[in-house]
């Protein structure tokens, strides 16, 4: 639930919001609105995309492409999953 409701209001502040600082939409363990500041609509804690340093591995994406293969997309993402497979994480609501 909560995942759905952040990528519906990811979308929509996406496009009005771009190139402006505002405030994070990420919620902290308190369930309170995440004071960090951000060009986009989450910041880099709250962000899934956000790709903290670059000794970071990569890691082979485990998502499945539309044709039912294995994604071959490379990832530092912390799901391990590309941007693109996101969606098929079932564990990110619990990454933080
Ligand atoms: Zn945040
Ligand atoms: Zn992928």
């Amino acid at each position: 639930m909560k995942k759905l409701t952040l990528s519906v209001a990811t979308i929509s502040l996406a496009m009005m919001s771009y190139g402006q600082t505002t405030q994070c939409e990420g919620l902290t363990k308190d369930s309170i609105q995440c004071k960090n500041k951000t060009t986009q609509v989450l910041c880099y804690l709250h962000n899934p995309n956000y790709v903290k340093s670059n000794n970071k591995k990569s890691v082979l994406c485990n998502g499945i492409t539309k044709s039912g293969k294995n994604c071959k997309l490379k990832t530092k993402n912390i799901s391990g999953y590309c941007r693109h497979h996101e969606s098929q994480c079932h564990n990110c609501d619990e990454i933080d």
